[in-house]
């Protein structure tokens, strides 16, 4: 069963040097076309995979906030009709937002809808690095963003924040941490830079011309948000995620948990009755196959229990408290150990996994070497 919601507004201000998402430029697009064809293909989905409840809803992008107020209204107005009947007490309904293009009025209709979480994209605190980035905000524009929200009643704020990034420093990241802490936001995920094709860094990282930090000074780095974020009280309860007790992210963990979810609008991906479907990324694409197919599929791939499996260990150890040995029982009817047993006592022997008697979790050291664990899951 469903429980989860996310939805891809593809639109941008600008774009960044780094970005591979699905994503285009706002200026000149059929907008108002769009949100009406994700409006479409919420309800047939609906009508296709019924669910009984839903708990989360997370829009991504893109950069929601893009939409202007009455694209804002038009689209909330969709989710909430075709989404509400089935959410209960307590739904986290989370809207990624970029500092720059909200408004007070904007965050006002979000909250008519019910939207209670931000993910704010503030990404570093240094100008310099913002430019750098091809950001199209500065830093007193993240303060700004953060100071309208807690006015208008958003408590429950994450903030995004990059290391590893051309010419960054130790310094600066510790600057941009406190900074972030200062405002008082409840969550923050951190990424390091990934240089990706087809992106304005890659180009410039085969020209030689993308001073990357080394591997050891992206390990400090990320070693020291650590530190400092659990020093705050922000718990590092997924790889790459803190939060304060209570504020983890729970559409977040539901990818983690490998439970299902639908993925509405241009390049979302989803996973309902054990499948796997890719939506078409092309905005007119994405239109015309939902024209002509009434969904706009792509890529379809009804895992088998062997893969669910394997998502399930890859996944979940992302997590701190890891895989949970009755959970996996219960979902596929044997044994954690029964399936990857070698593996596992191979990495507890390399002390990068632990057993903790109900959970399969990495260990600290884990952490730093997540990749090599999570490939002794794959292909088994
Ligand atoms: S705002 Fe977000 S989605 Fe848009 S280009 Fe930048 S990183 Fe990509």
């Amino acid at each position: 069963m469903v429980n989860a919601v996310y939805l891809h507004i593809p639109f941008c201000d600008y774009i960044c040097h780094y970005c591979d998402f699905n994503k285009v430029f706002m200026q000149g697009q059929p907008v108002i076309e769009y949100l009406e064809h994700m409006d479409s293909e919420m309800e047939r989905t609906l009508e296709r995979f019924p669910t009984s409840s839903i708990n989360t809803i997370f829009v991504g992008g893109g950069t929601p906030t893009a939409l202007n107020e009455q694209q804002l209204e038009q689209f909330l107005h969709s989710v909430s009709t075709k989404f509400f009947p089935y959410t209960e007490e307590g739904l986290e309904f989370t809207m990624e937002a970029n500092p720059g293009s909200v408004t007070p009025r904007k965050l006002e209709i979000m909250k008519k809808y019910g939207v209670n979480r931000l993910s704010i994209g503030a990404q570093a605190f240094q100008n310099s690095l913002l430019k750098r980035l091809g950001r199209g905000h500065n830093v007193d524009e993240i303060s700004d963003i953060v100071t309208m929200a807690k006015h208008a009643g958003f408590e429950n704020l994450s903030l995004d924040l990059m290391f590893g990034l051309p010419e960054q420093t130790l310094e600066q990241l510790s600057d941009s941490i406190e900074r972030a802490v200062d405002l008082g936001i409840t969550h923050i995920s951190s990424y390091s830079l990934q240089v990706e094709k087809k992106t304005v860094f890659y180009n410039q990282w085969r020209k030689g011309e993308l001073p990357l930090p080394t591997e050891e000074a992206e390990a400090e780095m990320y070693s020291e948000l650590i530190r400092r974020l659990e020093a705050h009280g922000l718990k590092q309860y997924e790889i790459s995620n803190f939060a304060l007790p209570g504020y983890e992210s729970q559409h977040n963990i539901t990818y983690w948990k490998n439970n299902e979810y639908y993925g509405i609008g241009a390049g979302a991906h989803s996973y309902v009755d054990g499948v796997r479907r890719a939506n078409a990324g092309p905005l007119k694409q994405y239109m015309s196959r939902i024209d002509e197919h009434g969904f706009p599929y792509v890529d379809e791939n009804e895992l088998t229990k062997g893969e669910k499996m394997e998502e399930e260990m890859f996944m979940g150890l992302r997590m701190r408290q890891g895989v949970s040995k009755q959970t996996f029982e219960e979902k596929y009817g044997t044994p954690v150990e029964s399936v990857f047993g070698e593996q596992i006592e191979k990495l507890v022997y390399k002390e990068l996994l632990k057993d903790t008697g109900s959970h399969i979790a990495l260990t600290e050291q884990g952490f730093f070497l997540g990749n090599e664990v999570f490939q002794e899951f794959l292909a088994v």
